[in-house]
């Protein structure tokens, strides 16, 4: 077999076969197949797609890349959750802890910033002091004692998708439902996981921009999650516009952590009671609706932030320390109306150029970098009202000022949950 022919097959729409599949997973990992060669692959299937089966196998591959975990020492009642990108996506840091207080076991594997979008694990590196790197047992033990754990991919999981992620971060090979289905499942197949909640994010600020393309790769998520024993549910959300206000790192852990002290609402808070209502019904077998109810309880009287300190400090952080930047610019309003669109997609450009992702994988993150929305959408606005703060460490000097529409007229109220699909 050549990697040439099989970049030339795909290029040409062709299916590859599962032993071809196989053979480039383990090429790329043993190194024969080059950085080089492999992006011109994933180029080629971004734009010529795979058929299931070709997904599958991939997935397939990938989750056997690497050792698997075994987390039934941990019990039934442990759920995962996973999004597929967005802009200002903060949910794990609240979701987990809060789907903790409520008895039920989180053990996440999250990962690092994707293209335009966040990442859970460049997010807790910006607490100072936390550690992300645990090993299997420190993971284990864990969540054993407090119900909750984060930590990065190890080394040892998934091998190749953690390769794949980290090139196609950097070569515009991220938005695409195969390599997105196989990454996503890949991982959670070698991680063990039983009962899953994905939040498919739909829009501008998204890697999916639109429902028909998000119900796909729902579905597939959820073929290749019963294909592996994993209860799967798909919860497609809204991401035209960044998730909460502020987008960065040390910035989203401050917004989480208002979120978890329960001083704020809006969009963010309820999505995030959304997926843990999914999460504890399906850890505790108990309905949406009383599952739902013991969530806005464990809000309400602090349990889940109580949970949330608690895990930073078994994983050694410093809340009280978070980074600041030297420089903030404020973006002000030119003209009066109502605020009609704020774009997420560029605002996660923005914000990477800013300092807070990365363009090459060598790239070192500056965590106090961001941004932060102050208005939201249909909120009136005067003229040189400031919209958003801009933070960094970095001289700016060119905005782009097609990030947000005013308008005179309020525009309709997008829905922020489309459909659940299970
Ligand atoms: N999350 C992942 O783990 N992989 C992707 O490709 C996208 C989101």
């Amino acid at each position: 077999m050549n990697v040439i022919d099989i970049i030339n097959k795909k290029r040409k729409c062709q299916k590859l076969t599962d032993e071809e599949i196989k053979y480039i997973i383990d090429g790329y990992l043993n190194g024969e197949i080059k950085d080089y060669q492999m992006s011109s692959l994933l180029m080629a299937i971004v734009i010529n797609d795979m058929e299931n089966d070709e997904i599958y196998a991939l997935t397939k591959y990938m989750a056997d890349s690497g050792e698997k975990l075994d987390l039934t020492s941990l019990g039934d009642n442990v759920v995962d959750k996973h999004s597929t990108g967005g802009v200002g996506d903060k949910t794990t840091l609240i979701v987990a802890p809060l789907v903790a207080s409520c008895g039920v076991k989180v053990a996440k594997m999250s990962g690092r910033g994707l293209g335009h979008t966040g990442g859970t694990i460049d997010k807790l590196e910006s607490i100072p002091g936390f550690t992300v790197n645990l090993t299997e047992d420190e993971f284990l033990n864990q969540v054993n004692e407090i119900g909750v754990a984060i930590t990065s991919q190890t080394e040892n999981v998934a091998l190749a998708d953690k390769k794949i992620y980290a090139l196609r971060d950097v070569t515009g090979t991220v938005e695409s439902i195969p390599l997105i289905a196989s990454s996503i499942m890949s991982k959670k197949i070698a991680l063990g996981a039983k009962k899953l909640v994905l939040d498919v994010k739909v829009g501008k600020g998204a890697l999916i921009k639109n429902i028909n393309a998000a119900r796909r790769l729902s579905k597939l998520m959820i073929d290749i999650g019963k294909e592996n024993n994993i209860e799967v549910i798909c919860v497609l959300t809204n991401m035209d516009i960044p998730l909460g206000n502020n987008i960065g790192n040390a910035l989203e852990v401050g917004e989480a952590i208002d979120i978890l002290k329960n001083h704020k609402e809006g969009h963010l808070r309820d999505l995030c009671i959304e997926l843990s209502s999914h999460m504890v019904s399906l850890g505790l077998n108990i309905t949406y609706e009383e599952a739902k109810e013991k969530v806005l309880t464990n809000l309400d009287n602090e349990s889940a932030y109580n949970k949330f300190l608690e895990l930073v400090k078994y994983q050694h952080g410093n809340i009280d320390e978070l980074p600041k930047a030297s420089n903030t610019y404020e973006i002000k309003s030119k003209t009066k109306g109502y605020l009609a669109d704020i774009d997420a997609y560029k605002l996660g450009l923005l914000s990477m150029s800013l300092g807070a992702g990365r363009k090459n994988k060598e790239d070192t993150l500056d965590y106090s970098a961001g941004i932060i929305v102050s208005k939201n959408l249909n909120d009136y606005v005067n003229e040189f009202d400031t919209i958003m703060t801009l933070y960094t460490n970095k001289e700016i000097t060119d905005i782009d000022n097609s990030i947000f529409k005013i308008s005179d007229k309020k525009i309709k109220d997008e829905k922020l949950i489309y459909e659940i699909i299970k």
